[in-house]
């Protein structure tokens, strides 16, 4: 018989493996309904392929070409639904597609972003349009030869925040939520699971719970045959995906969208004010998961085809940060593998207490597939609530009209001793939670301790105490981007202060 040291507190409806988008979406809605529900991340909240994403809430223009309209439309309704629910860290983003014969044919691209413009109830986002590139601005950083184009909108999303946020809803709705925590193994039972966690101290902690959900992304399979022992039919392919960043290559806030030699296309984005973000490679990747790097050809194939349609030429030395990630696609092996669904499945097996294995997936869609499994699973609760993330804001996302511009002005006055720069960091970063973050701070030096890039102690204390954070890392590259901006010994400073301070 298991020890449970203290019955109550272990005793659980839901057990969600995996602190990524989908883990804690679905933390989120079921917290929401009134489900009893402990989620445990091995490492930080978004360390795996959550935080490594091209960081667009988009519809995918290119699924069109696969006919994936399911999932397009899907994809394509949510981005109003995402823009209502975070108006702070998700916004619309006007995406320029320069023309040329070598690629595919206007009126290829007209009737695909027709398509685009109609499946997927557009109304704050703009129609598509047909550009010309010549002495527009659009056209500016662009070889002269590129002369007509059209644009589009999508959404850009700060990916790991939007995982970290909701988090913290679900947090506040009750959940219980672990970071550095793996999830070890779990004898299944007619009613119940019994699973092992590895608490941060190297102890165990032995839980129960009525379901398990298996949202651990590139890990889901190793989870089912190594830790659960339950075989499934199911298959998954991991596919690398590889993001550089450079010095930015235009003035601007649209971004381009490049059409490449292989037909596969490359996004170029404004990223953190001055830098470009350029993504992504497609690459079958067999590896560990964990284990990832950014290879030279793939650094050469991005710079290639940047270098193919801008002025300024990048080359691997103006590379000053890179990540990669995996997609843990559903399917079976394909040729090419830019040609496997997008699009995820949720396994559940009910030979015994319930398991719901979540398959593939977009950061995009998140919410919608936390839905969907919450049908799955609504059945083995009674009198539970119905969906209600639609229409809920995420913490900080209570802006009045969802008009950012307004609140941001709003908090200028307010705050008018804050330098506009750190103002507007923060209005993006926590929207309307900026009062918890600057309750009773009246001046610059209220903030404590600064580090770097105008990182001050203030904000890390709020990271910590109710943003999951724990190391340099993740307030550097997780919580904010401000790694890029930081000097080695800046990152060793705040290291030691958190190695001294936070215990
Ligand atoms: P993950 O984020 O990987 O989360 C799984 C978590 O499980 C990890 O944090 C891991 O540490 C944890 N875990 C594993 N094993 C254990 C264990 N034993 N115990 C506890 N925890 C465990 N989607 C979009 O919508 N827009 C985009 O622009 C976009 N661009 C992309 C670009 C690239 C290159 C890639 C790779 C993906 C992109 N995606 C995009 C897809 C999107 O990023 C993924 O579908 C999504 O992040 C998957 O989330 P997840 O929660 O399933 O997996």
């Amino acid at each position: 018989m298991a020890n449970y040291n203290n019955e109550h507190n272990n005793l659980f409806d839901l057990l969600i493996i995996g602190g990524g988008i989908n883990g804690v979406g679905i933390a989120c809605d079921a917290a929401g309904r009134g489900l009893r529900v402990l989620l445990c991340e091995k490492n930080d909240l978004a360390s795996g392929t959550s935080s490594r994403s091209t960081k667009l809430i988009h519809g995918g223009l290119r699924y069109l070409e696969h006919f994936e309209f399911r999932l397009v439309r899907e994809a394509l309704i949510e981005r109003e639904v995402m823009l209502s629910k975070a108006p702070h860290f998700i916004w619309p983003m006007q995406f320029v597609m320069p023309l040329s014969p070598a690629h595919r044919p206007a009126w290829m691209i007209s009737l695909g972003l027709w398509i685009y413009d109609h499946l997927g109830g557009r109304k704050r986002l703009s129609a598509s349009k047909r550009l010309s590139l010549i002495d527009s601005p659009f056209g500016a950083p662009l070889q002269s030869q590129f002369k007509r184009g059209f644009s589009y909108a999508d959404c850009w999303v700060d990916d790991s925040r939007l995982v970290v946020l909701n988090a913290m809803a679900a947090s506040e709705k009750g959940a219980e939520i672990l970071t550095h925590t793996p999830f070890v193994s779990a004898i299944r039972h007619t009613d119940h699971f019994e699973a092992t966690l590895k608490n941060p101290d190297n102890s165990e902690r032995i839980v129960r719970a009525k379901v398990l959900i298996n949202a651990a992304g590139p890990w889901v399979s190793e989870i089912l045959k190594e830790k659960v022992k339950i075989p499934s039919h199911s298959t998954m392919q991991l596919v690398k995906g590889s993001h550089i960043v450079v010095k930015k290559l235009f003035e601007g806030d649209n971004a381009y969208i490049l059409q490449n030699k292989d037909n596969r296309i490359i996004f170029v984005i404004p990223f953190e004010n001055d830098f470009s973000l350029i993504g992504t490679t497609d690459v079958s990747y067999e590896g560990d998961p964990a284990d990832l790097n950014i290879s030279d050809d793939e650094i050469q194939y991005l710079t290639d085809c940047v270098n193919q349609y801008f002025d300024t030429k990048i080359r691997k030395k103006d590379v000053i940060w890179s990540y990669s990630g995996v997609r843990p696609l559903y399917g079976e092996e394909a040729d090419n593998p830019s040609a496997i669904s997008r699009d995820y499945h949720l396994d559940l097996n009910v030979e015994g207490a319930p398991l719901l294995s979540i398959f593939g997936g977009k950061i995009t869609t998140y919410r919608k597939l936390s839905e969907h499994a919450l049908n799955l699973i609504t059945p083995y609760f009674k009198g539970i609530s119905g969906a209600w993330t639609e229409r809920a804001p995420l913490p900080g996302g209570d802006i009045s009209d969802a008009d950012f511009d307004t609140f941001f002005k709003e908090n200028l006055q307010e705050f008018s001793w804050l330098p506009p720069r750190l103002c507007l960091r923060y209005c993006h970063q926590f929207g309307t939670r900026i009062n918890d973050v600057l309750l009773d701070c009246h001046c610059l030096e209220d903030l404590g301790k600064k580090f770097g890039d105008e990182l001050y102690e203030r904000e890390i204390n709020y990271l910590i105490t109710k943003e999951f954070a724990q190391s340099d890392e993740d307030i550097l590259w997780r919580r904010t981007k401000l790694g890029l901006k930081f000097s080695d010994l800046e990152v060793l400073e705040l290291k030691s202060w958190l190695q001294q301070t936070v215990k």
